[in-house]
């Protein structure tokens, strides 16, 4: 019996790693929404997802 162990990464998690080697895209990786993105991060999600993304990337709130 083989024993792999796979890295289980999150939707999100996969979907940033994914995207951070892509192209900038103008728009939320999630939602897709071009409003309140912020770019800040170079994370390029909108203020809303950030809220829910940002704690679990390691983003605080402030
Ligand atoms: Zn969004």
């Amino acid at each position: 019996m083989e024993q792999k162990e796979k890295k289980k990464l999150n939707p999100i998690e996969r979907e940033l790693m994914h995207k951070f080697k892509g192209k900038n895209a103008r728009k939320c990786r999630f939602c897709g929404t071009a409003r309140g993105l912020i770019r800040k991060y170079k994370l390029q999600i909108c203020r809303r997802c950030f809220r829910e993304v940002g704690e679990k990337i390691g983003f605080r709130k402030y």
